[in-house]
């Protein structure tokens, strides 16, 4: 046993916790658990716990469904909200393998992180990711079910009373910090009802980590709060959607921002640019995996703060990749703005460092930045600039993915087999539904 799985063997003590939730996330980036009395803590160090993969989307197959669970004793944190005076839950993530080989199970999102990880690794680097996920927060109905209604008022930075929600946004905050987040800031976004809460930046399998603890927090204080909070991308029509800006540096073994050149007139490095170059280059499969659902590409479109065009910039927001502003050298970094809350966060994260290290590899030219505002562009200016437009819809990103070596090699063939198999089969039950729309536009025209 080692000194961090001791240290929480101790805590589990101190605190009173009696059961320990074991997390993991399936491949459509559900959070699973599994609950065990805390005394098998130790014995879930040392051997793991067994369970039955064969009932989890996506994960075995019948035939080879014997999982076994090996928590990550970094990510043991107390459950704010189970939490009493006499007794206590606390929850671990962990890593799944594969029982009759003993190895890392392929289907596990975190491992594929972690290969993305290792890859840069061998290329000299480490990398740091810092997500901004937005999030509507709606009424429940006399049922509890969620609605559309939105609680409140508000727009962009709003403060009370208009800001109805800031008291839910306080609490989920709380909430956050008890689970160990290290809170940057929090504000109304700019459409009715929506959210949004920044945290520290952290390695890239801590933030894929955080995601969904975040996601899993926010959406149990909204609903101590009778409310309902989503992380769909757009639940509105003609109002702003949730995206999930992601931000991306690469440090070296000496701790350098590998990101950072004070020389560049966009104070980026070489690496930098040639990263970017492989996120636009690798963008339309990446987008199946980072937007990955239907409801994810009525939020692409023109005119409401995400993109639609595959360019960057270093001014406006309607490019797929912004670089923000860095007031010191460790904090330059890139945005990639295409990646929504819907997604898994160990697979969008593997995508986008995958692409990125495909372009260090083969040194991608990076094309000069769009600083006008690309949804005013027209076809023909668009075509001068060379701007291609990601897919429109789920279909179009499936087949880009299935096209992509590089990214689809980023999932492994498990995934990328169950992936592409889950998601055309997902479109495919969307072109065959017909929508409200539909009825209220023809139904009684013809
Ligand atoms: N909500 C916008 C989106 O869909 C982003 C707004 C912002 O810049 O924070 O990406
Ligand atoms: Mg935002
Ligand atoms: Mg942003």
């Amino acid at each position: 046993i080692t000194s961090a799985e001791q240290d929480v063997l101790e805590e589990i003590e101190e605190k009173d916790v009696d059961f320990l939730r074991l997390q993991f996330t399936d491949i459509l980036g559900t959070v699973k658990n599994v609950s065990v009395p805390a005394r098998q803590a130790e014995k879930a160090f040392t051997d793991g716990i067994y369970f039955d993969g064969s009932s989890i989307e996506g994960f075995v197959r019948i035939q080879e469904s014997d999982m076994r669970l090996v928590p990550d004793p970094d990510t043991f944190a107390v459950l704010p909200w189970r939490n009493s005076e006499e007794s206590a839950s606390a929850r671990m993530i962990c890593d799944v393998y594969n029982t009759s080989t003993g190895e890392p199970f392929e289907g596990d999102p975190r491992y594929v992180l972690k290969q993305a990880l290792e890859r840069a690794e061998d290329l000299g680097y480490t990398v740091n990711a810092a997500p901004e996920p937005e999030f509507f927060l709606f009424e429940e109905d006399e049922e509890g079910r969620a609605t559309t209604e939105t609680n409140d008022a508000g727009g962009y930075f709003d403060l009370a009373p208009k800001d109805l929600a800031s008291d839910v946004r306080r609490d989920i905050i709380y909430g956050l910090e008890d689970m160990g987040f290290e809170i940057e800031a929090s504000h109304h976004e700019v459409a009715e009802g929506q959210h949004e809460i920044n945290f520290e930046y952290d390695d890239a399998l801590t933030t894929a980590d955080n995601v969904g603890t975040f996601r899993t927090v926010v959406r149990a204080i909204a609903a101590e709060h009778d409310l309902h909070a989503t992380f769909m991308p757009k639940p509105i029509p003609k109002i702003n959607g949730s995206g999930m800006h992601t931000h991306l540096s690469l440090f070296t073994e000496d701790g350098e921002n590998a990101f950072h050149d004070g020389d560049d007139e966009f104070d980026l490095s070489e690496e930098a640019h040639a990263f970017t170059a492989g996120i636009l280059e690798h963008a339309p499969a990446i987008t199946a995996i980072s937007n990955p659902t239907v409801n994810s590409y009525k939020r692409l479109v023109p005119g409401y703060e995400a993109p639609v065009y595959i360019a960057w910039s270093d001014r406006n927001r309607s490019a797929l990749i912004r670089k923000p502003a860095a007031r010191i050298p460790a904090a330059s970094r890139i945005e990639a703005r295409f990646p929504d809350p819907s997604c898994n966060a160990y697979l969008a994260f593997a995508a986008l460092i995958h692409a990125g290290l495909d372009g260090i590899e083969k040194g991608l030219e990076c094309p000069d930045p769009v600083r006008e505002n690309i949804y005013d562009f027209d076809e023909a200016k668009r075509e001068e600039y060379g701007i291609e437009t990601l897919p429109t819809n789920l279909g179009e990103a499936v087949d880009a993915l299935e096209e992509d070596e590089v990214i689809y090699n980023a999932l492994g063939d498990h995934i990328g087999q169950k992936f592409v198999q889950a998601k055309s089969q997902e479109f495919q039950d969307y072109l065959v539904d017909v929508s409200q729309w539909e009825l209220d536009r023809y139904l009684e025209t013809f």
